[in-house]
């Protein structure tokens, strides 16, 4: 291989890599569960702030699953802050309105389908969720029929990861025991 060919050659590697780079997504499956569970028992403690409706949310940095943001529902404060919204607030007042794709959501209760649609308009890299909606009608919040899962899937727009279940029995006891008014 004379020296013209060969640099043709590393850069055909380069480009390579840097495309796979450029396109690597966060893959939920991939993260150990004691990294999800980490996660998750962190928007379990932000919760714990609202003893009425316990979603709690935090979003980590997908590689190493340092929490970069918490939210908590205040819905008391505004209709929309659902504990995802007030933790996308939380991110973006830090971080800017950047580097979605490296970041992945935790949430106490499957997202309705404002938080489902505003995580997708962020094109966030994942969304991880405790207690699923029949869980959640079942302590009393009857939210809307359609399921997370449906949301994303009926988006145009973009998709996202989703991954429900983590820490369940802790997540379901949470809204199971609530402070009901
Ligand atoms: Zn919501």
């Amino acid at each position: 291989m004379n020296r013209r060919k060969a640099l043709v050659c590393l850069c055909g590697i380069g480009l390579a890599s840097l495309t796979r780079g450029a396109l690597a997504k966060v893959n939920l499956s991939a993260i150990p569960m004691k990294s999800h569970e980490t996660a998750m028992r962190a928007a379990i403690a932000m919760a714990a702030q609202n003893t009425a409706y316990p979603f709690g949310a935090v979003i980590t940095n997908a590689s190493s699953g340092a929490i970069l943001a918490k939210g908590v529902n205040k819905t008391f404060e505004n209709p929309l802050l659902h504990g995802e919204i007030s933790c996308i607030n939380n991110y973006v007042s830090q971080y800017g309105n950047k580097n979605w794709a490296d970041v992945v959501l935790y949430t106490t209760g499957e997202p309705c389908p404002m938080c489902m649609s505003a995580l997708i308009w962020a094109r966030i890299g994942g969304v991880v969720y405790g207690s699923s909606i029949a869980s959640l009608k079942k302590a009393g919040i009857d939210i809307f029929t359609f399921t997370a899962k449906e949301i994303n899937q009926g988006s145009n727009f973009s998709q996202t990861q989703l991954l429900g279940g983590i820490l369940e029995t802790e997540c379901n006891a949470l809204f199971m025991n609530r402070k009901r008014t």
